[in-house]
């Protein structure tokens, strides 16, 4: 059982899990399509759209992404320590994945938002306004290649032991999932605690397809406010969603930006 827990069968794991959420994300949509964030946002119309590309986007970029895998594995680029790890080991490596993916999704998000490129590749994703889980995927797929190839080419640099590789295909795949599931989670303290504030919120992704061009960041906060590109209502609308009733639509007369 031991043996098959290895990185090269965790990474193939990451790939036929990225296709799997799809199938469940399109599921579990139909069922949670009340907003809380966006209470009036959830539109038949966008959720099938979303499902289309969805598809699509799974087919290319899996391919994609699973050729990639083989070709660097095959070629001894990708490889991974089977040896025993000490937890410092794993935390060091885990860590090192989830603040340069951060660094790499924000910096290629925020040059996506730039013409020609929003225009030709990341319009797609900002089509959904109001996101669900299924938003996730909906994304060009070159666009999803690029953020998922971040993992081929981040093994490629470093090799990381097998139970580093058991935490970075979940994260992968639950991060993307986690900021566009529409709910908030997360208690109302959280920005307001200096030792919580730098996990990125739901409602902060969310703030970022309603509002365009602030909240860049996908696993952190931290590049936007380093670079101050935090939307200025985001911590006082985190507040309100907190406290409003499940009920309640306070913001539903907000204006919608133009795209
Ligand atoms: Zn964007
Ligand atoms: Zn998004």
């Amino acid at each position: 059982m031991r043996a098959l827990l290895t990185g090269d069968n965790l990474l193939n794991a990451w790939l036929i899990g990225f296709v799997a959420v799809g199938i469940i994300a399109g599921v579990v949509s139909g069922f949670f399509k009340a907003r809380k964030i966006q209470p009036s946002g959830f539109k038949w119309k966008q959720f099938r759209f979303e499902a289309i590309v969805a598809v699509i986007t799974i087919t290319i970029s899996g391919a994609l992404l699973g050729g990639l895998n083989g070709f660097l594995k095959r070629h001894g680029i990708i490889a991974f320590n089977h040896g025993p790890a000490a937890w410092w080991q794993v935390a060091i490596e885990y860590v090192a994945y989830f603040l340069l993916f951060d660094t790499w999704f924000y910096w290629l998000h925020r040059g996506m938002h730039r013409e020609p490129f929003y225009r030709l590749i990341h319009k797609l994703h900002h089509k959904s306004t109001a996101p669900n889980v299924l938003t996730t995927l909906s994304v060009n797929p070159l666009e999803s290649f690029i953020n998922g190839g971040f993992v081929p080419l981040f093994l490629s640099v470093f090799t990381v032991h097998d139970a580093t590789m058991a935490l970075i295909g979940p994260t992968n795949i639950l991060m993307g999932l986690y900021v566009h599931s529409g709910y908030e989670f997360l208690p109302r303290w959280w920005n307001k605690s200096w030792a919580t504030k730098w996990f990125i919120t739901t409602t902060f992704h969310d703030q970022h397809h309603k509002y365009f061009n602030w909240n860049f960041g996908g696993y952190t906060p931290v590049w936007d406010y380093l670079c101050g590109t935090v939307r200025k209502k985001y911590e006082a609308d985190f507040d309100k969603i907190k406290t409003r009733s499940v009920r309640s639509v306070a913001d539903a007369g907000e204006p919608q930006p133009a795209a």
